[in-house]
């Protein structure tokens, strides 16, 4: 797969402004809540976005990409490598695991009890313990991938037990909004599932990282508490569906 140049690429000094407004945001909101900024984590959704684009954002200080698609990140990972740090944030199928448990330091997208027994798997192979976060469908949406909020402490104590499997926090998409405002209820929420985990204390179970909030919506996410951002188009502008 080749990503080249598309018709929504930004120049280099859109996508370095667009980072610094990013940083200037979260710490606008720390400021407000009285967060220190450090406390967050910036993951740059490179999805559909070429490795010049990449590129451009590790010359001004990004460290950490997320992806979407399996061949995307292996695409990317053969020509980068270790130079940047790799998440898997989108849907993962069970038969791709294997392509992708050497390559990325958290997936941030496990939905079911069968796919982290195939990380383990995975993991186990590689004699390694690979970091995940449990998704959380907080809004009850219909169409939208992972666990109900009732679900979670269960499911996260039994995903803890797994060897080679380190459950670190919670993510969650929350609905598509104009107004991020909406979207505050569902992160408050998310935040206060994730302070239960935490005072559970199930073994294997480590809930520091609270990963939510998208272009749309971070700077209430990170006002809610947030610890880790998912920004792509903010970043580097709109992505081409049609390639
Ligand atoms: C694409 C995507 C993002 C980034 O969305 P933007 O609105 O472009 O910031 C964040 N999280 C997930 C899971 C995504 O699929």
């Amino acid at each position: 797969m080749q990503l080249e140049k598309d018709k929504y690429e930004l120049t280099p000094e859109e996508i370095r402004e667009n980072l610094r407004e990013v940083h200037a945001n979260v710490a606008a909101a720390c400021e407000r809540v009285h967060r220190n900024p450090a406390e967050v984590t910036l993951c740059a959704v490179s999805k559909l976005k070429s490795v010049n684009d990449i590129e451009v954002a590790m010359a001004a200080g990004q460290h950490l990409f997320g992806e979407n698609y399996v061949q995307e990140i292996t695409a990317k990972y053969a020509e980068l490598g270790d130079r940047a740090e790799w998440h898997m944030i989108g849907h993962l199928q069970r038969n791709k695991v294997k392509y992708i448990i050497d390559k990325v330091t958290l997936i941030h997208s496990v939905d079911s009890l069968e796919l982290a027994a195939e990380i383990e798997k995975q993991a186990a192979k590689h004699d390694k313990v690979m970091d995940i976060l449990l998704e959380v469908n907080i809004a009850g949406e219909e169409s939208k991938w992972g666990f109900t909020a009732e679900e979670t402490l269960p499911m996260a104590e039994k995903i803890g037990a797994l060897p080679h499997v380190h459950v670190r926090g919670l993510m969650t998409s929350a609905p598509y909004t104009e107004d991020a405002e909406t979207n505050r209820i569902h992160f408050r929420n998310l935040k206060t599932l994730q302070d239960h985990l935490k005072v559970a204390g199930y073994p294997g179970v480590d809930a520091d990282i609270l990963s939510m909030g998208m272009t749309a919506d971070y700077t209430v996410a990170v006002e809610e508490g947030a610890t880790m951002i998912r920004v792509g188009t903010g970043i580097f502008g709109k992505r081409d569906y049609d390639k």
